[in-house]
């Protein structure tokens, strides 16, 4: 009888970095989460992903056979190294991830983006093999997101497809985007600008001090903040008419919708649904209701893990 054998999955975000030990089936049987070193460098990004896979790996280390991770940036999934990325970890553009991560523990690793590895974790738990196209947008401190063509991440020439953000919005009109463009959806639809807009408002109001995403939805979700109400709703409908004019050109099985903004109530996931559905074309309208073809992650944060994992079971060297 052979032991039992596991696979290490990690996801390296600005904010935090999740390691998760998952089984043959692919079921998370352990976790370790820790803040990301981000102001630091890259080697103490690898040094705490590598001890987070220590740490959740434990006694079982033996049975380790692979780890998969998936990162923020612009991916080289062939080498693992990062091509390019925003700020959001120190140095982090030109880092040998697998190798870094390699070296530190002696596995084989594979690295991919750690969108991408959303939607890989959604395929594997939920999608039907016969499924033609899958988009997944995630909506949180930007607007990103990844597309799947017959079961595969379409990359594009230069790996950088999936960059839902960066298209133009007829509403944004010179808002300066993170990209360094300007008018693109993300420069109106990403939390932090949302958060800018609501904070823009109440600074106007006598008891305004500035509040985050949170108390945005929360006072939305009072009903008493028309003003809240009404920025989660203008949020919602850009991505809308961005979901929709997707569904338009790429006529998808499915589209998943993440991230931190997507979840912060009934205002901005109707309004989303609303907008979508009104840039329709009128053949695929008739054809599907828009809450059967645009659907929450049912996996959230731990989509990621499992895709991570999977990819660490396919190409991890
Ligand atoms: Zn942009």
């Amino acid at each position: 009888v052979n032991p039992p054998q596991f696979v290490a999955a990690l996801d390296i975000g600005g904010t935090k970095t999740s390691a998760a030990l998952v089984d043959a089936a692919g079921r998370i049987v352990g976790r370790a989460t820790g803040p990301t070193p981000a102001g630091a460098d890259a080697d103490a990004v690898l040094d705490t992903a590598a001890q987070l896979v220590r740490d959740v790996t434990g006694e079982r280390g033996p049975a380790l056979v692979a780890l998969g991770a998936g990162t923020a940036g612009v991916v080289d999934p062939g080498s693992g190294r990062i091509l390019s990325s925003t700020d959001a970890i120190t140095g982090w553009a030109g880092t040998d991830v697998a190798g870094g991560l390699r070296r530190r523990l002696g596995l084989p690793v594979a690295v991919d983006n750690d969108v991408h590895v959303h939607l890989i974790g959604e395929l594997t738990t939920r999608a039907p093999a016969e499924f033609s196209c899958v988009i997944l947008v995630a909506v949180g401190t930007g607007v990103g997101g990844s597309i799947a063509l017959g079961g595969r991440i379409h990359r594009g020439r230069r790996s950088v497809a999936g960059h839902l953000g960066h298209v133009p919005s007829p509403t944004a009109g010179a808002t300066p985007c993170s990209c360094g463009g300007v008018g693109h959806v993300e420069a109106i639809a990403s939390g932090p600008a949302l958060v800018r807009a609501y904070n823009r408002w109440s600074e106007h109001e006598p008891a305004g001090p500035a509040v985050d995403l949170v108390e945005v939805a929360a006072r939305a979700a009072t009903g008493a903040d028309p003003k809240a109400t009404s920025v989660l709703e203008d949020g919602g409908t850009e991505v809308g008419r961005l979901i929709g004019g997707l569904v338009n050109v790429l006529d998808p099985d499915l589209v998943i919708v993440t991230g931190g903004v997507s979840g912060s109530g009934a205002a901005w996931w109707d309004a989303m649904l609303r907008a979508a559905w009104a840039d329709l074309l009128p053949s695929i309208r008739a054809a599907t209701p828009i809450d059967q073809v645009v659907v929450r992650s049912m996996l959230g944060a731990d989509a990621a893990l499992i895709g991570a994992a999977r990819i660490a079971g396919e190409r991890a060297a």
